[in-house]
């Protein structure tokens, strides 16, 4: 009707009363009608205005479901994300190492580009198996993997034997560090260390690292070896949280400052003056020992239970629990 009317009178006005009535189509034409205004109003004004504001509101919903009505048909899960560039590279050639989902815990803790790191594999396609499996950051079990790989393999080899497995101390854990409360977040909270205790061979035997009877040859090997590859090694003598573990990082820091601290004692420590010696079997009663030996040698007078404690020999100072570690 509106058109129509509007039609009507802009032939009779000419072409200016045209586009009047295109650009205010009602108002104007009834000015003289309140009655016939009042009812074109009512229905012509309301009508147009809804149209538009409820067209985009009628789109939009629409344009939502079009694509969630598509993703049933091509996949269910939002699309994965891609895989990183060590990911990649990180083939079962080298590691049984699945991925595993981004953990992002509190503090800080976390890590994404995570896998598990069950196994390296070798080039002749053994592999030696990490016990247990450790949580890493893809970066980091990339240098363990190259690390057994190109280094560790040949110094079994030089004894004369293959690796069978990586003895884990720890892995992810989020913690501050050496599990002090209120530090500094470990790497480990941040999937960026290993802790490594030994080296098992295949038959059985087992290299700790930081066991003195070990060839000094070896276990320098290896840590020279570790220090070229990990931004943070830390072994004995760094802060006596590491007496009976090797601690390893990829930790970035500032001019890539590297941190390589790990002392490898002699078998009978020159530099551990206060190691209790032996006791030879006809050695005076401990009582009387401790006594005339309290000055020179104070770990003489420890409790039996102490020494029980210690299984391994110490240096100087007396050790803390091992289980407070880097
Ligand atoms: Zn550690």
């Amino acid at each position: 009707m509106v058109t129509a009317a509007a039609l009507i009178l802009s032939i009779a006005a000419g072409p200016a009363v045209a586009r009047e009535a295109r650009a205010f189509p009602p108002l104007d034409l009834f000015a003289g009608n309140p009655k016939l205004r009042g009812t074109l109003r009512h229905v012509a004004i309301p009508l147009p205005r809804p149209r538009p504001a409820e067209a985009p509101k009628a789109e939009e919903p629409e344009a939502a479901e079009k694509p969630s009505a598509g993703e049933p048909g091509k996949t269910a899960e939002p699309a994965p994300p891609q895989p990183s560039a060590c990911r990649l590279a990180l083939t079962e050639e080298i590691a049984i190492a699945p991925s595993i989902p981004d953990i992002k815990g509190p503090g800080g803790c976390g890590g994404e580009d995570l896998v598990r790191l069950e196994a390296v594999v070798l080039p002749d396609k053994r592999k030696v198996a990490v016990k247990p499996a450790a949580v890493l950051r893809c970066k980091m079990a990339t240098a363990i993997a190259d690390w057994i790989r190109s280094d560790i393999v040949p110094i079994a080899a030089k004894l004369g034997s293959q690796l069978s497995d990586l003895d884990n101390f720890d892995s992810y854990e989020c913690r501050g560090r050496n599990r002090v409360a209120g530090a500094q977040l470990s790497e480990h909270g941040r999937a960026n260390a290993l802790d490594v205790r030994a080296f098992k061979l295949v038959g059985g035997k087992s290299i700790y690292l930081t066991d003195r009877t070990v060839a000094r040859e070896v276990r320098e090997s290896v840590l020279h070896s570790a220090c070229a590859r990990f931004s943070t090694v830390l072994g004995p003598g760094s802060d006596w949280y590491h007496e009976d573990h090797i601690h390893l990082d990829v930790s970035e820091r500032r001019n890539n400052y590297r941190i390589c601290q790990w002392n490898v004692w002699d078998p009978l420590p020159q530099v551990a003056p206060l190691l209790p010696a032996e006791r030879p079997a006809e050695a005076p009663p401990r009582e009387v020992a401790a006594k005339s030996d309290a000055a020179q040698k104070p770990e003489d007078a420890k409790s039996d239970q102490e020494e029980a404690e210690e299984d391994k020999p110490a240096p100087a100072k007396p050790k803390k629990p091992t289980k407070k570690r880097r």
